[in-house]
């Protein structure tokens, strides 16, 4: 398999390479208090992009400072719908830039660009625009208690939000936490990954455009254990939302401690697509190359594990391989790209790893594995057959493009090895029987479970997962909750 890769585009319209990216902080952009700063990488080349502002605590505090300025002066206290207005404004102008923030989030993430531009920025925007709805729609309730008085819930926005985000879904996964906070009132201070800073620094110049008061959004680029700590261990900061590995969120629910910070988690899978043998096995094959293959397998639902039941287990191993070996590897700005790089050279070594454990588990390769080319963090799709599910490849999130297919005799046995992991964010079940997928479905440790597809979200439904998986729910109604607090109102009426 060979890379189809353009090295000489010139990409310098986009990405200046003597522009700095700097902090913004109190609506301003600013270089980092240390003067120092940091590359970003363009995974599919390996070639430096742009030279972003490091942030440290000293930058953290100045933007919790601003951050909480702003709460208590003119984002609490301006009017909601006005709120809204401004978010949708916001939403306008990444319509506006839509090209120009795909082609930064492909060059930065090494995201197909056709990706980025149906699924990534339409989600963002999709988000951004519900959230602004809600934003004159978030009420309490009059609850009756006594006759003597008069008792009711008010519901207020919980204060300052550290938003701490991945490298896989920088965009999307960034606006799920920035726009319900947002949305209620909230201000925030956002950490993206040192590993892809730059749409996020975009956007938030679009958000002063749109009439974000300063303050209101502050945006600290920087090491996760400098700034990522600082902001869990700030004093003022009143709520964590963080997306990333099982390891980091176990250290934040411990900083967040120390001033019980509201925290919610959202984590690792190794999320299990089941396939009955009654099922449609073409489309379902489909599918479950898709659920592992999209985002080179970074995706923290990616399906990493098929469990197919034994008589369908040969066919789907076959399709599944053939479908794998057919995905176009390459260059991620060419439209026709499905399969980018991985995001860089530590996480390329990490799943090559998985590839040797697996071999050497006694599982059998049927496709891919390999390193494509030497430039780029390239990998060829991986499928794994006859795996246990015992073997490392079945238990531990590679996060890559690499598929575990497993053998099950029954539904018991499904249900056994689906819920046999330390995650439980998704699962997949495919079959005609729909007594057998509903028994599935209640059953299934998951967050979401997908019925005869994969891989779908949409933010009205609630997203997230438990144990390794995370804490609490995003999305939908849930997010609303996750960024206010109620307050009891008990008024006497015999006064
Ligand atoms: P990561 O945990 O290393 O980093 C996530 C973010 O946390 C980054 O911004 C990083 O800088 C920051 N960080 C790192 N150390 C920190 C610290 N000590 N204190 C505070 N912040 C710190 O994860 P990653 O490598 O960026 O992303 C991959 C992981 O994220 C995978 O395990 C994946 O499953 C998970 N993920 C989950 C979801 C979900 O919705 N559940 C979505 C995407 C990714």
């Amino acid at each position: 398999m060979s890379i189809a890769y353009d090295y000489a585009q010139d990409h310098s319209t986009v990405i200046p390479a003597s522009r700095d990216r700097l902090l913004l902080i109190d609506g301003r952009r600013v270089p980092s208090a240390s003067g120092r700063t940091f590359k970003s990488i363009n995974p599919a080349t390996e070639q430096v992009i742009a030279t972003v502002a490091e942030g440290n605590e000293i930058d953290v505090d100045l933007a919790v400072a601003a951050a909480r300025r702003a709460f208590e002066g003119p984002w609490r206290t301006m009017r909601a719908s006005e709120r809204g207005h401004i978010l949708l404004k916001w939403a306008d102008l990444l319509k506006i830039h839509a090209d120009e923030i795909a082609e930064l989030e492909s060059l930065d993430a090494g995201k197909p660009i056709s990706a980025v531009l149906r699924q990534d920025l339409p989600a963002a925007i999709d988000t951004l625009t519900y959230y602004a709805g809600w934003a004159d729609k978030i009420s309490g309730e009059v609850v009756p208690t006594r006759d003597d008085a008069l008792t009711y819930t008010i519901r207020e926005p919980v204060g300052v939000v550290a938003a701490i985000v991945p490298w896989n879904f920088p965009l999307m996964i960034g606006m799920w936490k920035l726009a319900p906070a947002l949305a209620c009132g909230c201000t925030i201070v956002m950490k993206p990954a040192e590993l892809t800073s730059l749409s996020a620094l975009r956007i938030g110049e679009l958000a002063l455009e749109a009439g974000l008061p300063p303050g209101v959004l502050n945006i600290v680029t920087g090491p996760g254990r400098v700034v990522g700590d600082a902001l869990v261990n700030h004093p003022d900061v009143d709520k964590v939302t963080f997306t990333g590995s099982p390891g980091v969120g176990r250290g934040i629910m411990k900083g967040a401690a120390g001033n019980f910070k509201r925290v919610s988690l959202e984590l690792g899978g190794k999320s299990a697509n089941v396939i009955f043998d009654d099922a449609d096995l073409d489309a379902a094959s489909k599918a479950a190359a898709a659920g592992i293959f999209f985002n080179a397998g970074q995706v923290c639902s990616a399906g990493s594990r098929v469990l197919v039941q034994e008589k369908a287990y040969d066919e789907v191993v076959e399709r599944l391989t053939a479908r794998a070996k057919s995905l176009r590897i390459g260059d991620p700005s060419d439209r026709a790209t499905v399969l980018g790089p991985v995001i860089s050279e530590k996480q390329m070594k990490s799943i090559l790893d998985y590839v040797d454990i697996g071999q050497k588990e006694g599982a059998m390769l049927t496709t891919g594995g390999q390193r494509v080319g030497d430039r780029g963090y390239f990998i060829s799709p991986a499928v794994f057959a006859n795996v246990a599910h015992e073997m490392r490849i079945s238990q531990e999130e590679i996060f890559g493009p690499v598929v575990s297919v497993i053998k099950f005799r029954d539904e018991a046995d499904a249900l056994r090895i689906a819920n046999g992991t330390a995650y439980s964010l998704a699962a997949g079940v495919w079959s005609r029987d729909m007594g057998r997928v509903q028994r599935f479905t209640k059953k299934a440790r998951a967050g979401t479970v997908w019925i005869n597809t994969y891989g779908y979200t949409d933010v009205r439904l609630p997203w997230g997962g438990e144990r390794d998986s995370g804490l609490g729910r995003e999305h939908g109604t849930a997010a609303i909750d996750n960024f206010t607090e109620p307050k009891a109102v008990w008024m006497n009426l015999n006064v």
